[in-house]
């Protein structure tokens, strides 16, 4: 059977467009569909964004650290929507490029939604006809969960819509606690907004190291960020002019000018005709796929956000690469998930890789941890009232570092750096032999010699 195309892609994001110009480039007919823009998610509404609106919440604060260094600033204003503007300009430039790469690599390009209509089948709404494909990718990413069992959620805002606000609120409340919601409290606080966060837990950020979670939290409340816990919304109405009342479990109201949800995202798989294909997904609509990414039908694959693994931009592009390799170049390779660095940008920033102590208590039955906590020199002469902290996790049989946390300027940066080490399985004694660079935050990771403490069997011992 001859197809029109020897690969087809539904979803223009992070994965997609990676799998398709690659593919393509192999000299390969390669077809790609996106409904709404080019870059998806990340560059569009997620990652680009996002670090855009931070570095714009950061600037009261160097203002303000600037004076204990001599300078004095004037009178300074902010204007939001110039900012909106702004990333809005410098979005559409890089989904040009995203578009100018996918032709220049050959595919053919398609600005439209796309549906399954059987295994080898795309329905191309726009043009309203099907094509045919000897292989198919999906990658169509998710979109945030509204909380439709929420009464007046329709009042909520969410990620999507946080970007494009057409004025800046006074005060917001934000549901969730995980990076999106934290990520924009940040960002929201730093822009003079009194902001809230609304979670069901006992801490933020389930999942990452205790200790970082503490100190975020502690950091987030001198910066007036109020963080209310284990409460949820019980419903939200309308206030006052364009103000929504947010009525909390624990009985209190808050009038406040927004109410943003933060409460993870769901995959758009909704009506993909994935049936027509027979392509299976779990109970909350990902798509199941094994370790090469290929679903239980034999001739498509599944990349990205779509899939239930884990919800990066690097990782859609990693899942997307071995995919190409195993499927057009003769190589095949899984994807591997294993110690994937990652930032939170909330302020001060969060840089982790590897296992929290808890989840290392778990897997090793001996642990020596290794942790500073101390104000970063920057803020001395500022006079900040801001600490950094740097924690390590070794297996104390192997002496392996299995666990790197930073939460302070730069956090980020340097869990990048640390994962390459980490990657190749250092130990503390490679940090150890690892001369510092002085003065800067980082030598603290190689400078930290004896065990802050222990942990026996899940217990800590001193
Ligand atoms: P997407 O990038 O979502 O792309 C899917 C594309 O498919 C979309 O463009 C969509 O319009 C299109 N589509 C959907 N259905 C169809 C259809 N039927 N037909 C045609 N087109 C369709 N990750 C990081 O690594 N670092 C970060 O700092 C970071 N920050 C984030 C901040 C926010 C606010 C959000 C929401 C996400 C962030 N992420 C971050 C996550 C990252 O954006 C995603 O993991 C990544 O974009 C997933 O790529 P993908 O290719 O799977 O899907
Ligand atoms: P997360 O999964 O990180 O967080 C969701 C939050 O919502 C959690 O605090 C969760 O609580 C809470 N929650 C979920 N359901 C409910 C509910 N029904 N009622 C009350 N609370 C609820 O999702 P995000 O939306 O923040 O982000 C989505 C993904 O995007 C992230 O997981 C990440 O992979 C990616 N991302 C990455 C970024 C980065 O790399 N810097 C930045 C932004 C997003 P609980 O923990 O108790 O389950």
């Amino acid at each position: 059977m001859k197809y029109d195309y020897d690969l087809f892609v539904i979803g223009g994001g992070s994965g997609g467009v990676r799998a398709a110009r690659r593919t393509a480039a192999l000299g390969k007919r390669v077809g790609v569909a996106e409904e709404s823009r080019y870059g998806g998610t990340c560059v569009i509404r997620g990652c680009v964004p996002k670090k855009l609106y931070v570095y714009a919440s950061t600037f009261p604060e160097h203002f303000e650290d600037s004076q204990g260094y001599g300078w004095s600033v004037g009178e300074t204003s902010f204007d939001w929507n110039k900012l909106v503007a702004n990333k809005e300009a410098e979005v559409t430039r890089l989904e040009g490029g995203y578009r100018q790469g996918l032709l220049s690599s050959g595919t053919e390009v398609f600005d439209t939604r796309a549906e399954l209509r059987g295994s080898h089948e795309v329905w191309l709404k726009e043009e309203d006809r099907i094509i045919t494909a000897e292989r198919i990718l999906i990658a169509v990413g998710g979109t945030p969960y509204r909380q439709p069992e929420l009464e007046g959620h329709e009042l909520a805002i969410v990620s999507d819509d946080a970007f494009n606000l057409p004025k800046l609120p006074k005060s917001i409340i934000i549901a969730g606690a995980g990076y999106i919601a934290v990520e924009f409290a940040g960002i929201f606080a730093g822009l003079g907004v009194e902001t809230s966060i609304l979670y069901r837990g006992p801490e933020i950020l389930r999942g990452f190291d205790d200790d970082v979670r503490t100190l975020l939290h502690e950091e987030y409340e001198k910066r007036g960020i109020r963080i209310i816990t284990e409460q949820v919304f019980s419903k939200l109405e309308r206030g006052q002019g364009d103000t929504v009342k947010a009525h909390l479990s624990g009985g209190e109201v808050m009038e406040v000018d927004q109410v943003m949800l933060a409460l993870g995202r769901v995959p758009l798989t909704g009506s993909l005709g994935l049936d027509m294909a027979g392509v299976e997904t779990d109970e909350r609509g990902y798509i199941k796929v094994n370790e090469y990414s290929r679903t239980n039908v034999e001739n498509i694959w599944a990349v990205g956000d779509v899939t239930d693994r884990v919800q990066l931009t690097p990782v859609a592009i990693h899942e997307a690469m071995c995919f190409v390799a195993t499927e057009y170049q003769d190589d095949p390779q899984r994807p591997d998930h294993d110690l994937i660095a990652t930032a939170v940008f909330s302020h001060p920033e969060i840089g982790t890789v590897g296992m929290s102590e808890a989840e290392a208590a778990e897997a090793f039955p001996k642990l020596n941890v290794f942790r500073a906590n101390f104000r970063p020199m920057k803020y001395t002469l500022a006079g900040r009232d801001s600490r950094m902290l740097m924690k390590l996790i070794v297996d104390a049989e192997s002496d392996r570092v299995v666990g790197a946390h930073v939460l302070g300027p730069d956090a980020g940066e340097m869990a990048q750096v640390m994962a390459i080490s980490i990657k190749m399985g250092a130990k503390k004694a490679d940090f150890d032999r690892t001369m510092a660079l002085h003065p800067s935050a980082g030598e603290e990771l190689v400078t930290m010699y004896d065990p802050t403490y222990t942990v026996e069997n899940g217990k800590r011992v001193e």
